[in-house]
């Protein structure tokens, strides 16, 4: 598989075009970003960890009848993906009350939901990602009926029902995370983007002790020592 000229620079990954129209390659990038981009860094060797435990997650899921963009990881820190049209729409799935649902709701720090939290955000930097409802979805013409986000509603709560379980057997709290859909080729809805530390919140089942980019965010200590936590556990 060749890979040709960059298609777009993201937070955590670049995109390249390949010698196959309906193939992308994902490199992923030891770039750190929070906070809508205000705070930035970069730890070497965090997009090979990153790349590995996205694999490891996207297998699983398709093993489970979810269907992705994942083609195959291609070495450390590239991934062979299809090609899709990314939908705007950062859906995030909640099992325990955390970050910016707290400071919303009030919702005490780490209290377990009654029921699984599924939410939509507007995938725009330049808005800072503002939670939206499902009307905002079909005036902004995100999508263009219901069907489409119950779709992507009853896909998150899958996805959360398999890494939930799997996660638990690691020894690992599956706190909350965000997913990102696109339509392939053939106008289908497909899980995207990626699976990772970056993108979900991990703690430990006996210590709470954060495994994931809140280490980065709140400055308690290497990101990279703690992603590798988190893919030795997940490799067994
Ligand atoms: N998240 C993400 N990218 C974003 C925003 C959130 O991957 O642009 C993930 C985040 O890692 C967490 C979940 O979505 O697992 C919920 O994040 P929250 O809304 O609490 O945002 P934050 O606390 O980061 O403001």
């Amino acid at each position: 598989m060749l890979k040709q000229q960059m298609l777009y620079e993201g937070k955590g990954k670049k995109l390249f075009a390949t010698d196959d129209m309906d193939l992308v390659i994902a490199e992923f990038k030891d770039d750190l970003t929070a906070f809508n981009a205000e705070k930035k860094g970069n730890e070497a060797g965090k997009g090979e960890l990153n790349c590995q435990i996205s694999t490891i997650l996207f297998e699983l899921l398709e093993k489970n009848g979810i269907k992705t963009h994942f083609v195959k990881r291609l070495d450390v820190q590239n991934m062979l993906c299809k090609k899709v049209s990314i939908i705007p729409i950062e859906v995030v799935v909640r099992n325990i009350a955390t970050g910016s649902l707290t400071k919303r709701l009030g919702i005490p720090e780490g209290n377990v939901l009654s029921q699984t939290l599924v939410e939509f955000y507007y995938k725009d930097d330049a808005l800072g990602d503002p939670l939206i409802n499902d009307e905002h979805c079909k005036i902004l013409s995100i999508v263009s009926d219901d069907r489409d986000l119950e779709f992507l509603k009853s896909q998150a709560r899958q996805v959360n029902a398999v890494l939930k379980d799997f996660f638990d057997l690691k020894n690992l709290r599956l706190v909350d995370f965000k997913l990102e859909f696109g339509r392939d080729k053939d106008g289908h809805i497909i899980l995207a983007d990626e699976i990772s530390p970056d993108s979900c919140r991990l703690w430990d089942k006996q210590t709470n002790e954060k495994l994931d980019k809140d280490r980065f965010r709140q400055d308690l200590g290497s990101v990279k020592v703690a992603y590798e936590e988190v893919l030795k556990r997940i490799s067994k």
